[in-house]
């Protein structure tokens, strides 16, 4: 017998309909003689209409509130399912994140899970009980103030649980049949992937992937989490993601034929570029725009920095940063102008960024090439570029970004023989 954690996402317990296709699903699942503990989400685009709900009461909630808000989603959705599977004559209990054992730091919207002790899951499993458990959501250690774990956090919960009480594997449902080489809403012939590592899938996440929420990554990697990314809609066989010792023995065992060089591309359009004109060519001035950066919690991305003019002694620094904190960064910059020098600030939110992510970059020479060939074919223009081990990453314009992650896609022969289904969700 093995115990599986499944997550459902928003759009698998979009309904009353839904939820009791899910339940069904969790029953069976127990009756082919497995140990089940499930995480939910809240139901739909729920949490969205609770935000938007808030910010009809106040253009600044505090976080603490919000955060007693945004819990209610999962409640709802939690209790439902219990409704849903004991009508279908099996025992099942809903608890809290605060029940469950989710033990967080204070740092609301987007707390950090420090301990999960789930006595009470455990007991409700020991009675043949099937536990719901709250997504997204914790308690503080210190305030004992309610918390959330932040956007599409439940992926978290459900990691951290499948660690705690050492689950076979965490299964994630969603609407779509697992982890792609692209967005399957924005490229149709994505290709679904079948093994990934922790590592490949960190990158992708960070870099606007919105399959799975990066903490969750990072949790199941720390602890060794097997993931199975996998569609509720259908009974498909989705993308595990696994160590890279993991993805060797599905090769050994021959699920797979080898690990491909190439596991996605991804395109991000929140990030802003801001460039900084005419800073002093000397040392010190690019620590001191990147302290104060730092000191107003400014997630900094890519950094270019141009070639100085003999003439006036000045370089630009060009960096990306997240849409939403380009205002903190030129109030930060801008209020440090004296102990750091320079011209002007240009902000340009009009941009995306593209990435290809594979562990085999590290082995196979050229990638780079063929990378930048076709964006030059399908005339990208590329105005920064940053990588790492294994990933590859440019800035272009943001109408570009379609064009430049298709023309990526074929060019390393990822393109599907058919179309990917997604199955429901509004991608909101
Ligand atoms: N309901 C929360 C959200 O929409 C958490 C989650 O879906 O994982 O962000
Ligand atoms: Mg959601």
């Amino acid at each position: 017998m093995s115990l599986i954690v499944q997550k459902y996402g928003g759009s698998s317990v979009a309904d009353a309909t839904s939820i009791k296709r899910v339940a069904r699903r969790i029953v069976d699942t127990k009756k082919a003689g497995h140990q089940v503990v499930v995480v939910v989400s809240a139901m739909g685009d729920s949490t969205d209409e609770l935000m938007d709900l808030a910010q009809q009461v106040s253009p600044l909630p505090p976080a603490r509130e919000l955060d007693m808000l945004l819990t209610a989603g999962e409640r709802i959705s939690m209790a439902l399912l219990a409704m849903a599977i004991s009508d279908l004559g099996a025992v099942s209990r809903s608890y809290t994140g605060s029940q469950a054992g989710l033990i967080t730091d204070s740092a609301h919207g987007a707390a950090r899970i420090i301990d999960v002790t789930p006595g009470r899951i455990t007991d409700a499993l020991d009675k043949g009980a099937i536990p719901i458990v709250a997504g997204f959501q914790g308690v503080a250690q210190d305030t004992k103030d309610i918390t959330t774990l932040g956007r599409g956090g439940s992926d978290t919960t459900a990691v951290a649980l499948a660690a705690a009480l050492n689950a076979d594997a965490c299964e994630i449902y969603t609407d779509v049949d697992g982890v792609f080489t692209t967005d399957p809403r924005v490229v149709s012939r994505a290709s679904k992937v079948d093994y990934i590592t922790y590592e490949e899938m960190l990158e992708l996440a960070a870099v606007g992937a919105k399959v799975l929420h990066l903490r969750c990554v990072e949790y199941a990697r720390r602890f060794g989490v097997p993931i199975h990314v996998r569609s509720s809609f259908s009974q498909a066989e989705g993308t595990w993601v696994l160590s890279p010792e993991g993805v060797q023995a599905a090769v050994a065992e021959g699920k797979i034929m080898e690990q491909p060089i190439i596991s996605g591309v991804a395109a991000d359009l929140k990030d802003a570029k801001v460039t900084v004109v005419g800073v002093p060519d000397r040392p010190g001035e690019a620590a001191g725009i990147f302290r104060a950066l730092a000191d107003a919690q400014i997630n900094v991305d890519m950094i270019v920095q141009n070639i100085s003019s003999t003439a006036t002694g000045r370089t630009d620094v060009t960096f990306t940063c997240p849409q939403d904190s380009v205002h903190k960064a030129m109030a930060a910059l801008n209020d440090a102008q004296g102990s750091i020098d320079f011209e002007s600030l240009i902000v340009d939110d009009q941009v995306a960024k593209i990435s290809l992510v594979g562990a085999g970059m590290r082995s196979h020479p050229g990638v780079s090439a063929d990378f930048f060939t076709s964006l030059a074919d399908a005339g990208v223009n590329v105005e920064m570029i940053a990588t790492s081990e294994i990933r590859i990453s440019i800035v272009t314009r943001a109408e570009s970004a379609q064009t430049a992650v298709q023309a990526i896609h074929t060019a390393f022969g990822l393109d599907a023989d058919g179309e990917a289904v997604v199955y429901a969700g509004t991608g909101r």
